[in-house]
């Protein structure tokens, strides 16, 4: 299958043809969320950067496995001496179960990618539903000789692996430099090398996620979950693995090591790795306080921008930059990309109107290819929305007179388009003509509310209110008039 596609691979730093081991089958893995809150629009970033990967291989005719885990066990805050699995420590501060914790927040996960349009994946594996894999896993990397136990936890001898093989090829560090930066992952204490990293980890007793092992209590290291559940579902090499620029070290440098150390090969063709969503020019990150939930956008509650935006006018932000380059959220750029995307459905809709005439008088085909052309460049969404911008205004001139194309022709754009649009953008329409609807209604029963309270008539301003409390709606009265907020 040849389709022209070139994707840039961040292991060998360069563009290359896109050839999948076993085509037209594809594997996909890419690291899903931690789940222990509430993602934030930079997550989402990455995460609809990969639907739209995802979409256009399917588009393309590959038969796609696309694996995205859940991170529910395994995150170190701090040194091992005090250090707390991320999820153990929400679960004690919310006063839930951990796995509570989890499930709310795969929830949440789900609920808000679903608003974004994002196709799931194929296979959505959890940590905790793989231990005794990684138990087996790091077993065979002790027996491999580059791993040690040490005072009931498993590190990953970097030192050792270096005999062999490269370290440091995907991020491009060095071994020196690695020394301090993989200091607050693990303990040092238990560690012959400060780059060693664990694969195991004991727990102590009030430690609430732990299982058994055969070196006693604990919980896997966080590294060892992808490779673990990659090979298992794709396979000991498969073609793409993704991810955020930030999870290139150590995570999958990580990865790597641990795979070649067990199978003596690259575990991974393609390596492919999305850049940050900034905000005020920082990346966005919960731990920084420097974010927005994509709730807050969406209901306009955030307190940096003055109101809603519609998911699908979030989606096209995103796409708007390449998965490759930084995007940096401010109000200014919100509101252009929400003009921009309401002169492209506009526009895209305007198709079905034209008038056809008994011949195309322009190149369709040069400038349909053109879409592709610029899916293929290493999927660079902004090419092709410039692209169909580009057909908009030959639709345009099409409408004003100034060209003309035939009714076969005609219904050949129109599918197009559609699937550019829908199929491979992942673009839709739905909240923007809700939202306008369903304000239109709530202004004119409020104000038959009123109207009641005017007249006294507190049985109907109540029934109202009853009414539409049954529907979720729930209306307050302030000094300023009445406001609704829908749950
Ligand atoms: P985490 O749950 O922190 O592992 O993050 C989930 C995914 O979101 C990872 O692929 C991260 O690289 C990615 N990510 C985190 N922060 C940002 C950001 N500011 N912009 C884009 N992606 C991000
Ligand atoms: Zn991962």
């Amino acid at each position: 299958m040849k389709t022209g596609l070139q994707i840039y691979n961040t292991l060998s730093g360069k563009m290359e043809e896109f050839q999948p081991l076993q085509s037209p089958q594809v594997g996909m893995y890419v690291c899903g969320p931690t789940v222990y809150n509430e993602v934030h629009i930079g997550n989402v970033r990455t995460f609809i950067n990969f639907d739209l990967i995802y979409r256009y291989l399917l588009f393309l005719g590959y038969k796609v496995r696309y694996v995205r885990n859940i991170t529910d066990v395994g995150h170190l805050l701090g040194d091992a001496a005090d250090g707390e699995d991320r999820i153990s420590k929400q679960s004690r501060l919310e006063a839930i179960e951990p796995m509570e914790l989890v499930q709310k927040y795969t929830n949440n996960f789900h609920d808000v990618l679903q608003k974004f349009n994002l196709l799931p994946p194929s296979i959505e594996p959890t940590a905790t539903a793989h231990i005794l894999e990684q138990i087996e896993w790091t077993q065979a990397l002790i027996d491999a000789g580059y791993a040690y136990v040490s005072n009931g936890s498993v590190y990953f001898d970097v030192m050792k692996y270096l005999e062999k093989f490269p370290y440091g090829e995907l991020s491009g560090r060095k071994i020196e430099d690695l020394k301090d930066v993989t200091r607050s992952l693990d303990g040092v204490s238990d560690k012959t090398n400060q780059q060693d990293f664990a694969l195991w980890k004991k727990a102590e007793p009030e430690h609430l996620m732990q299982w058994n092992s055969p070196w006693g209590k604990g919980f896997p290291g966080w590294h060892l979950e992808c490779s673990v559940m990659s090979s298992k579902y794709l396979g000991e090499q498969f073609d793409i693995h993704g991810g955020g620029m930030d999870l290139k070290f150590p995570h999958h440098e990580c990865e790597i090591a641990q795979s070649k150390g067990l199978h003596h090969q690259d575990p991974v063709k393609y390596w492919m790795h999305a850049n940050m969503l900034t905000l005020n020019g920082r990346k966005m990150s919960k731990s920084d306080g420097n974010f927005f939930t994509p709730l807050q956008l969406i209901e306009g509650t955030s307190p940096l921008f003055a109101k809603p935006y519609a998911a699908e006018v979030l989606r096209f932000f995103v796409l708007q930059a390449h998965y490759r380059s930084t995007l940096d959220i401010t109000e200014a750029a919100l509101n252009a990309a929400e003009a921009g995307y309401k002169r492209l459905m506009e526009g895209v809709k305007s198709i079905s109107t034209i008038t056809t005439s008994a011949e195309t008088n322009f190149n369709l085909s040069e400038l349909l290819k053109g879409c592709y052309e610029a899916m293929n460049d290493d999927f660079h969404a902004p090419k092709l929305v410039a692209q169909l911008f580009e057909i908009i205004n030959h639709v345009h001139k099409i409408h004003r007179g100034d060209l003309t194309i035939s009714s076969e022709d005609q219904a050949q754009l129109q599918k197009e388009v559609n699937h550019w649009i829908s199929d491979v953008l992942g673009l839709f329409e739905s909240s923007q003509q809700n939202t306008t609807l369903i304000d239109g209604l709530m202004d004119m029963i409020l104000q038959q509310r009123k109207l009641a309270k005017d007249n006294k008539d507190w049985a109907t301003s109540d029934q109202i209110r009853i009414a539409l409390e049954k529907l979720g709606v729930t209306v307050k009265d302030t000094k300023d008039g009445t406001t609704y907020s829908i749950s």
